[in-house]
């Protein structure tokens, strides 16, 4: 099968979450199950661009409204991802250096849409699907459909995957102007509460709809920033699927990012060795249980609770627990956890920021990852984290559900709370410094856990199953 992914992220090129790594992985372990699968982003300026390769595979030009523009499709010359990598390059709207954040995103992204569409339908063939990802690449499924230059890929089937429900991409109907010419009769398909909605529009017109893990298919109904009815509507075409992990980039037996490696052979030696170099590093205590944060700092992630939990833990446990942030977002939040290094130095220290080797040696040398996230689609953190015999601590919601078990219940090897509260994150926490003592207990767990397979190898034919059921 060919198989077209069309993302605003991947990994390593560009990625600013979960989006990003799923996004590097899937049709990598697609190809290697023996499809032909390929990804479609943006051409930002990110380093990736300057460090590989490239061909130009095509140029063209199309309108976004009155705006005629051109672009470039440019392809990685060595496959080294394992897949075919095309970039998309509009000038003026994505040769900048973030992916998102930028006043005209909707511009930027319609316009990269329209020329992704607009070049498969110059193909002399037709891929046997279009998988698109995210409301950045929402409107595509609509485009296929309704737009009369386009008409040629109006029965190639398409699967709209959500990897976070929270971001829609809402514009004003004054913006559907950008759109090229389309079916003026299917004004609904792109509209949710007066709004051209591109997330729902996904939904709306993607053969099937997939998301990435079974108890966020079910919150959706009932939580989705507005889109509760769609869902309820259309559940009949909605499948969760839970995200795998790349094996290959995520292996604490040789993982590029770590001087100390080790297996579940040696967990507790090697998981030491990283701990005490991370400790060192940001002035910590090794023989105090480290507790990590790794992640944006947003109200999905109930990163707003977490510098008084930390100080409230902090005191309860008379400062027998060391704490270490790596995130950015809200300003606030940033601004707390700064102020909060002088005064607890020695048992806190905040990375502001993004990391990635640094996100990758936190994981092996901490004993615990916190996730209070009150919301929490799939959640890769604490499939990381477990790999590295790490003990998550997470709030009972979305994909943590789905995939850490208690361990106060039979194989248990997590923590699990049912509040986002400081309550809730204060008492898994004394939960954890007290399990940190049975050492024994502590090898059990990260032992389980690092055997636990969470592994792309399995997902890969569930996206199998959904494409030959549109076929
Ligand atoms: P989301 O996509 O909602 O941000 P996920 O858990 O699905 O959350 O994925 C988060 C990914 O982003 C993980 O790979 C995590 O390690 C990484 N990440 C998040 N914030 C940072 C950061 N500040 N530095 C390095 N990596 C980060």
């Amino acid at each position: 099968m060919e198989i077209i992914h069309v993302s605003a992220e991947c990994y390593p090129v560009a990625k600013a979450g979960g989006l990003g790594d799923v996004v590097g992985a899937l049709p990598k372990y697609q190809c290697k199950a023996g499809h032909i699968a390929k990804v479609v982003m943006p051409m930002y300026r990110t380093k990736f661009l300057y460090e590989n390769e490239w061909t130009v595979d095509f140029k063209g030009s199309a309108n976004l409204g009155n705006w005629y523009f051109d672009y470039t499709i440019i392809k990685e010359a060595t496959n080294k991802l394992g897949f075919d990598l095309f970039l998309v390059d509009i000038n003026g709207l994505l040769d900048r250096q973030k992916i998102y954040g930028y006043d005209d995103d909707s511009e930027r992204f319609t316009a990269f849409q329209i020329a992704t569409v607009s070049w498969m339908s110059s193909w002399e063939h037709q891929p046997d699907i279009v998988h698109c990802h995210d409301h950045h690449t929402g409107l595509i499924p609509f485009m296929m459909q309704y737009c009369y230059d386009f008409a040629r890929l109006n029965r190639v089937p398409t699967v709209f995957t959500i990897h976070n429900a929270q971001y829609q991409g809402w514009m004003g109907w004054d913006k559907s102007r950008y759109i090229p010419r389309w079916d003026l009769w299917k004004r609904g398909m792109m509209d949710w509460a007066d709004n051209i909605n591109p997330l729902a529009s996904g939904v709306k017109c993607a053969s099937k709809v997939t998301t990435v893990s079974w108890s966020y298919m079910d919150e959706l109904r009932y939580n989705s920033n507005g889109l509760e009815k769609l869902f309820e509507y259309e559940r009949g075409k909605c499948v969760g699927i839970l995200n795998g992990i790349d094996n290959e980039v995520w292996n604490p037996a040789n993982d590029q990012y770590l001087s100390e490696h080790f297996s579940v052979k040696d967990v507790a030696k090697g998981k030491q060795k990283n701990k005490e170099a991370l400790c060192k590093q940001f002035s910590l205590d090794p023989e105090k249980p480290l507790f990590v944060f790794i992640g944006r700092l947003v109200g999905e992630k109930a990163a707003d609770i977490l510098p008084d939990a930390v100080m409230s833990s902090i005191h309860n446990t008379q400062g027998n627990a060391n704490f270490l942030i790596l995130g950015s977002g809200d300003t606030n939040v940033e601004w707390q956890f700064q102020q909060m290094v002088e005064p607890f130095k020695g048992m806190f220290n905040a990375v502001i920021g993004y990391d990635e080797t640094l996100s990758h040696i936190m994981y092996a040398g901490a004993d615990f990852l916190l996730m209070p996230s009150r919301v929490e689609p799939c959640g890769l953190n604490q499939m990381y984290a477990m790999r590295y015999g790490t003990v998550p601590i997470v709030r009972s919601t979305g994909g943590l559900q789905d995939t850490v078990v208690d361990m106060g219940d039979p194989d248990g090897f997590g923590i699990r709370f049912n509040n986002a509260s400081i309550f809730d994150v204060d008492y898994s926490i004394g939960r954890a410094v007290a399990v940190y003592q049975d050492k024994t207990q502590m090898e059990k767990m990260r032992k389980h856990m690092m055997q636990i397979d969470h592994s792309w190898e399995s997902t890969v034919d569930q996206y199998t199953e959904v494409y030959a059921g549109l076929g």
